[in-house]
């Protein structure tokens, strides 16, 4: 890990070798705060056997209504060195998972691109995603870019100053465009096993009440740069949670939900996936439960409280 850190586009500059924490929470060692078969995923990355995600604690952005900030901003999860996250991948593969599914682990690209070659080395065969916000330098595929064969960011917005309001980053759309064009560039070809994509690029992007003029741009750019090359993922899970900063308090509405069918359409994008309207908090996870999602979504197979989970823990 460098230090002073200069991983992310943050570049605060912690001494994480030395054991500071960055912006993003972390020192130089991993945690991890679950894993588990995830069904919730995209189709072609949940398959048959659902998505083997790994939950990284920490994160290089400062989203305010972060549904996932238990683990983000709040430090849940605990640390797990090589042997052990060669376990959790190969408990996952085990178990029938399509991938293994890296979710926000931006902060320690470099220390888990060696823990993800150590796991190779003992029999890991299941394609890589990197499923992350985004908001890296080109350090980060960099470090991993003979590793991932599936690369998932987000694009939360192009507009600097919404970033900043929501993300503190107002260099998002800089950074996040930056690192998604690198992507294609490193995978633009689409890959498939059957059903499963194995090796591509899908750009996510989670839609924010009563921003449309964000989603709208986000879409256009998509249109320009992705179309043909990667897929695109509309997510319309946006959940309300925490308070201040004027963030949206409500969901979806069928409006704004019509409108983005219309834009889609208009553009052209028809290679991808949009979510049904959600009207309710059932996609909140707590990460202090054992199994942080619905049973009918996930199956958990590692928690920081309990370890690895027996089959008969399902
Ligand atoms: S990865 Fe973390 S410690 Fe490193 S620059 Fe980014 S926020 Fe700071």
């Amino acid at each position: 890990m460098p230090s002073p850190c200069r991983l992310c586009p943050r570049s605060c500059g912690a001494d994480r070798t030395g054991g500071k924490r960055g912006f993003c929470g972390e020192t130089a060692e991993i945690r991890i705060a679950a894993a588990s078969l995830h069904r919730g995923e995209e189709p072609p990355i949940t398959g048959r056997g659902g998505s083997g995600t790994i939950f990284f604690t920490g994160c290089t952005l400062g989203c305010v209504f972060c549904q996932n900030s238990q683990i983000s901003h709040n430090g849940m999860g605990r640390v797990v060195d090589r042997a052990e996250f060669t376990a959790i991948c190969l408990a996952l593969q085990e178990r029938g998972a399509e991938n293994i599914n890296l979710v926000t682990g931006s902060h320690c690209a470099p220390a888990l691109a060696a823990f993800l070659r150590s796991a190779r080395n003992k029999g890991l065969v299941l394609p890589l995603l990197w499923n992350s916000s985004a908001y890296e330098s080109l350090d980060a595929p960099a470090h991993l870019e003979d590793l991932v064969d599936v690369w998932l960011p987000d694009l939360k917005t192009l507009d600097s100053a919404l970033a900043g309001h929501f993300f503190r980053a107002p260099d998002y759309p800089e950074a996040a465009t930056r690192a998604i064009l690198r992507m294609l560039d490193l995978r633009g070809a689409l890959r498939w096993n059957g059903p499963v994509l194995v090796s591509g690029v899908i750009v996510r992007h989670l839609v924010l009440p009563g921003y449309p003029e964000s989603t709208r741009a986000v879409l256009q750019w998509f249109a320009n740069h992705c179309r043909g090359r990667a897929l695109l993922s509309l997510m319309t899970q946006y959940t309300p949670v925490g308070e201040g900063r004027d963030m949206p308090c409500r969901y979806v509405n069928q409006d704004e939900y019509d409108q983005l069918l219309q834009w889609l359409t208009d553009l052209e994008i028809d290679d991808g996936f949009c979510q049904e309207l959600v009207p309710d908090d059932s996609w909140l996870p707590d990460f202090e439960r054992i199994n942080p999602f619905s049973s009918a979504l996930s199956v958990p197979i590692w928690h920081w409280k309990a370890g690895l989970i027996g089959a008969c823990e399902k």
